[in-house]
């Protein structure tokens, strides 16, 4: 296909589209590189967060947002690090909620504040919630987690479900030696819970050490494995996001799998990332980056600069990652709670 160069709409507002001619409409801001767990997939063990100077304020994450909206984005989901571990992250959902143009606003979390928030989080016009959980037994969580309660996350579970999310996921890692013996647990669960939930093959992000060793656990296979208990239909259905979907029959819910690596879903990418220190990420498994914040601190009564970065940054974008390798070697320098998952 011939290079594009990326470009918004005539005026600057209306479509951001980049060489590929892929439409970006969805944004994804990391709030926090910090967190209160430490899960081994996701960060090292000892892990140094940002001074607070170099994260963007929450004032600064909402100009940035409505910029991007004012471009074209429509669906926002805040992640971090954790994002409700964020000093008054309520304030910025507010704010982004009320947006002009934006349609949806969505939440990740690892649910260890949901107990206290879920109903401030829905008052504050997040519709749907991704909730992650990798494991039902109590002393794998922490081991996985590092740190993390089961107990309390399944308390932030139950109060999200009285609050009244649209819709709830979980997100379950694919962890080889890890939780693939639980894969059907936690399908069972979801389905006595009537909430959706998403397999994600781990993708080789940061430096973990050794723990790659034992090999990458496929979508295929995972599926393999659940269609022994469950009779899953495939579904057309679709989030607007990479996940592929089955049904079970009788039940509402449904069981999806993000396949960074078998299922290389770049072709229909429509999202860009921001992280917490304002570093704009047309692709998550590239390294180029532009830096949002210094121009944000620059200009802080103009936009233009801005936005000519932002619609410059999109032709950044990679036609796709390249998860392919499986032998566990990092294949770019940063974590997910870096570059926000
Ligand atoms: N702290 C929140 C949470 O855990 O949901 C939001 C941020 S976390 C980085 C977002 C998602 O990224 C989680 O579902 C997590 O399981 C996933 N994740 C982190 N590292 C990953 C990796 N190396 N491969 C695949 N998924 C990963
Ligand atoms: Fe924290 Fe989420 Fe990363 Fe786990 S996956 S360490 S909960 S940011």
């Amino acid at each position: 296909m011939a290079a594009r160069t990326a470009r918004s709409g005539p005026t600057g507002k209306g479509s951001l589209v980049d060489r590929f001619g892929r439409n970006v409409t969805y944004l994804r801001l990391s709030v926090t590189d910090r967190c209160d767990f430490r899960c081994q997939y996701c960060m090292a063990k000892q892990t140094s967060f940002l001074p607070r100077a170099q994260v963007l304020t929450l004032e600064e994450c909402l100009r940035v947002t409505r910029v991007f909206v004012e471009l074209g984005i429509n669906k926002v989901r805040v992640t971090g690090g954790e994002p409700l571990v964020r000093r008054d992250v309520l304030w910025l959902l507010e704010r982004i909620a009320a947006l002009p143009g934006v349609g949806e606003l969505v939440l990740t979390s690892n649910g260890s504040q949901l107990e206290r928030l879920a109903v401030a989080l829905r008052q504050a016009g997040v519709r749907r919630l991704n909730l992650s959980l990798d494991t039902l037994r109590a002393e794998r969580f922490q081991a996985i987690t590092r740190v993390g309660q089961l107990s309390r996350v399944l308390r932030g579970l139950a109060a999200a479900q009285a609050a009244g999310f649209e819709r709830i996921r979980l997100n379950t890692v694919l962890i080889r030696g890890g939780n693939d013996d639980e894969l059907s647990d936690l399908v069972a669960f979801a389905i006595d819970r009537r909430i959706d939930i998403a397999f994600i093959e781990e993708m080789p992000l940061g430096d973990p050490g050794d723990r790659r060793r034992s090999g990458h656990l496929g979508s295929d296979e995972a599926l393999a494995r659940l269609r022994e208990n469950f009779a899953l239909i495939p579904s057309a259905e679709t989030t607007g996001g990479p996940a592929r979907y089955w049904r079970i029959p009788g039940s509402p819910m449904r069981v999806g799998f993000i396949s960074p690596h078998s299922d290389n879903f770049c072709d229909c990418c429509n999202r860009v990332r921001v992280t917490a220190r304002g570093d704009f990420h047309p692709c998550l498994g590239q390294d180029a980056v532009i830096q949002l914040l210094p121009l944000l601190r620059a200009h802080p009564a103009d936009d233009r600069p801005l936005r000519e970065a932002i619609v410059a940054a999109l032709g950044l974008k990679a036609r796709g990652h390249d998860f392919a390798a499986q032998d566990g070697a990092a294949r770019v320098g940063h974590f997910m709670s870096m570059t926000g998952g």
